[in-house]
């Protein structure tokens, strides 16, 4: 969600006539946008900014804005008693407060303008940063804002404000514009993406949206979302993912917690066998699906039973992936607030090892049965002179070639297969006099 709110904030800046630099000492403007999920990002987020402080100080000029959850949508006069050398504080996904600042002499907007409202008139033809335009192969389109569902140990509610639900034409105009900028891929984005659409009554819900993409926009290959809630995964939903063929075969949904007793106390909404049939019903209804999935352990109170409820789940169910977090008490939430957080870290710690090396060993058997197939890969760019793409199924895989392999879909045949990745190679072209050639990739 930053990686694409700080596209918009650059996209809007370059608009303003501003370039892009990759040298923070050079800037006139640094826009650093945070993340505070847990206590290891706020603590990143604040570090970073400290680091600016110099530079403010060597260039009073130096505009530096402040974006994100650090920030929030609940006003920020602490943050500006503990940083005074931020000149803008923005909430997440709203460069409005930056432009108004650096547009003021023109624009004497008052305190009280919805920015964002303001914003989302601005990006319905979204302009990619120079940098990215024709490069980037695979960007991110919210389309919904907030969330409304307050799981007790999250502060993203607090700090996103409630779930609002971008309109339809909006979010086209955007995918249309990312298409001609040379986009392949789009994902789109929410907290809970499957509530898409709930907000607005009568509205199209996330299918819906998912069909008008799929069938008006074209040059893009692949659509996806993320993330989505279990509660939320109609049938509609699954069937669409099953019938589109450029929607791809892969969910992200997360779990948490495999015991129904710390499901409750974290307010998911669920129990471990809802999840479970779930898992089945996704299975069923999209052959070849991947599933990925997200925990935390050490919430509080969490037994050593009820953690092995988590990992016998997860040991029956063999996601293709889980990304794990160790439990962390975020200011204001629920549990931060009424459930003391009683599990040691080294504790958490060791459960989270215990969890990553079982997922290891799950993620190596699924992908080792990638070996010796050949899959369709959408190459998006070289990393340590390899070219990078993805499976269908999200699937890291890395091809040696000279050839530009940039924002195209190709046949590659798996060589090598671990946990976290595969490698592969492209098929040859018809030899031309015994010698084998390179496909024929422009
Ligand atoms: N709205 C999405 C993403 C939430 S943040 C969702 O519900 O899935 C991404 C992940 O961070 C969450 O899925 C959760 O596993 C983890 N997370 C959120 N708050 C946390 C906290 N206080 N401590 C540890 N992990 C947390």
């Amino acid at each position: 969600m930053n990686v694409a709110d700080s596209q918009r904030v650059a996209s809007a800046l370059e608009r303003l006539g501003y370039n892009h630099t990759t040298r923070p000492e050079e800037a006139d403007v640094i826009v650093l946008n945070t993340c505070v999920v847990r206590q290891s990002a706020e603590d990143k987020a604040v570090g970073r900014l400290n680091s600016l402080r110099p530079l403010k100080k060597r260039n009073p000029n130096l505009v530096v804005n402040l974006m994100g959850c650090l920030v929030g949508v609940k006003g920020h006069d602490k943050l500006r008693q503990r940083f005074p050398f931020v000149d803008v504080f923005s909430p997440p996904s709203d460069p409005g407060p930056l432009i108004t600042h650096l547009t003021q002499d023109e624009v004497r907007a008052s305190e009280e303008e919805d920015t964002q409202q303001r914003f989302a008139l601005m990006d319905g033809d979204l302009i990619l940063p120079t940098q990215e335009r024709g490069n980037l192969v695979s960007a991110f389109i919210p389309v919904v804002y907030g969330c409304s569902h307050a799981c007790t140990y999250c502060i993203i509610p607090y700090k996103r404000g409630v779930e609002r639900s971008r309109p339809v034409g909006e979010i086209i105009a955007e995918a249309h514009a990312l298409a001609r900028q040379g986009v392949k891929e789009i994902t789109l984005l929410g907290q809970i993406v499957d509530r898409y659409g709930k907000d607005i009554p009568d509205g199209p819900k996330l299918w819906d949206l998912l069909r008008i993409l799929h069938n008006e926009v074209e040059g893009v290959e692949r659509f996806r979302f993320l993330t989505s809630h279990p509660n939320w995964m109609t049938d509609e939903l699954l069937d669409t993912v099953a019938e589109l063929p450029r929607l791809m075969p892969h969910i992200e949904v997360p779990i948490q917690a495999g015991n129904d007793e710390v499901l409750t106390n974290m307010r998911r909404e669920y129990t471990a066998e809802t999840y479970r049939r779930l898992v089945e019903k996704i299975r069923a209804r999209i052959p070849g699906v991947s599933i990925a999935t997200d925990i935390i352990v050490g919430f509080p109170g969490e037994t050593e039973a009820q953690f092995q409820d988590t990992y016998d789940l997860l040991a029956e169910l063999k996601l293709d992936v889980a990304h794990l977090a160790r439990y962390s008490p975020r200011e204001g939430t629920v549990s931060a607030r009424r459930m003391p957080d009683d599990v040691p870290d080294e504790e958490k710690w060791r459960r989270f090892r215990l969890l990553e090396d079982l997922q290891e060993r799950i993620s190596t058997e699924i992908n080792a049965r990638y070996q010796g197939e050949t899959v369709p890969v959408l190459f998006e760019n070289k990393v340590k002179g390899r070219w990078r793409g993805r499976t269908p199924t999200n699937k890291l895989v890395f091809v040696e070639s000279k050839a530009d392999l940039r924002g195209k879909v190709l046949p590659v045949a798996i060589t090598w297969t671990g946990p976290w990745s595969m490698q592969g190679t492209l098929p040859m072209a018809q030899p031309v006099n015994g010698i084998p050639l390179p496909l024929q990739t422009s």
